[in-house]
């Protein structure tokens, strides 16, 4: 079975003429799945031998919605996708001033480990499809009823665990017959795979390419981010200098702030000593209480922040949204797998 929603419009072109069918078949088609339908059925300007064919050959895998949780503070809405498979994933709606903002998510799970982070805590199921990243932001935007102009893959996963699906997943969701989103609207982040950030450097994306970087000593981010011990902070700045250099493109590095652990001057002047050469924007993240985590928020961000703007460095702290629901990611589909365990409800 073809997973079409997961193929290029030329790609799928070139099937539909194994069908027999003329060219302008394959625009027709990817106008339909890139409007949401669910079923092939839908097509309706295609013909009805055709539909057949499809539905026969063909799957689609459209998510339904498992749970979804509205913040009466901002807005700000998360959804619990339920995937053709049975596996849950997370997306959040944010709306800014600038446009509405989906954060998507890239695996089911993730193996990278983070010490801070909820995503991480089973590890990783499966990776997703281009299909299934797609599906997120397209489902999003037809149940919410809002426009969505920028899409952050900063869900549950690593991005560059994923690669080769992200960037199918990039060129289809930038395609002017689809979503058409432009790549300076899309951000990525990564925790910190060397070889992932060389490939995005050669291929030159107009995208934003935000890195977690959380420490900028080895002994503070191999305790915290066991990625570490395969890219250690020399390497990764290595990468990212090699980076700005190709693409010309500001990183973004995103630091939430760990009571007691990175929240110290000698670390934000660190910072500053690694950065430089690059014009570096540094995002300091208040820590999202994890209960299964040890780590506490830090009291220091300002001061931080202040340390930090002393180098000449830009740094800014998220405003966090959704406060009031579990908007940080990977909280949600651990709520809910937890109640599935013990056999209740989560009462979400
Ligand atoms: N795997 C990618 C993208 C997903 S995580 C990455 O690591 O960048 C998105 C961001 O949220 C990362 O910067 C991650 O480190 C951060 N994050 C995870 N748990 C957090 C928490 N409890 N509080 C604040 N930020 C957190």
């Amino acid at each position: 079975m073809t997973d079409l929603k997961s193929l290029t419009q030329q790609e799928i072109t070139a099937l539909l003429q194994t069908m027999g069918q003329p060219a302008f078949r394959g625009k027709q088609v990817f106008g339909w799945l890139h409007k949401g339908v669910r079923t092939f059925e839908e097509m309706s300007n295609l013909p009805k031998p055709l539909r057949d064919k499809l539905a026969a050959e063909c799957i689609l895998t459209p998510p339904t919605v498992a749970r979804k949780q509205i913040s009466q503070q901002d807005g700000t809405i998360k959804y619990l996708w339920e995937l053709a498979d049975g596996n849950c994933i997370e997306t959040v709606l944010m709306r800014y001033h600038h446009g509405n903002t989906v954060c998507i998510s890239s695996q089911v799970g993730c193996r990278m480990g983070c010490a801070f982070c909820a995503s991480t805590i089973a590890g990783k199921v499966r990776d997703l499809t281009p299909a299934e990243m797609l599906d997120q932001v397209l489902f999003t935007q037809l149940d919410s009823g809002l426009p969505i102009s920028n899409i952050v893959l900063m869900g549950i996963g690593e991005p560059t665990d994923n690669l080769d699906n992200v960037l199918r997943f990039l060129e289809l969701v930038n395609h002017p017959d689809g979503l058409n989103i432009g790549m300076r609207h899309i951000s990525l982040s990564t925790c910190g795979i060397v070889p992932g950030i060389e490939r995005l450097a050669e291929l030159g994306l107009q995208l934003t390419l935000s890195v977690s970087l959380h420490a900028p000593d080895n002994e503070t981010r191999t305790r915290i981010m066991p990625v570490n011990r395969a890219y250690d902070v020399e390497s990764l700045f290595c990468a990212c200098h090699e980076y700005f250099r190709k693409t010309g493109r500001r990183i973004s590095f995103e630091y939430a702030m760990i009571d007691g652990v990175n929240d110290q001057d000698w670390q934000a002047d660190l910072i500053a000593e690694k950065l430089k050469g690059m014009p570096g924007h540094v995002n300091l993240i208040p820590l999202n209480d994890v209960v299964e985590s040890p780590f506490k928020p830090s009291k220091r961000v300002a001061a931080f922040q202040k340390r930090l703007e002393s180098h000449g460095i830009t740094a800014t702290v998220r405003r966090s949204l959704g406060g009031d629901i579990d908007a940080s990611c990977g909280q949600l589909r651990r709520k809910a797998m937890e109640a599935a365990k013990k056999g209740v409800d989560a009462n979400l």
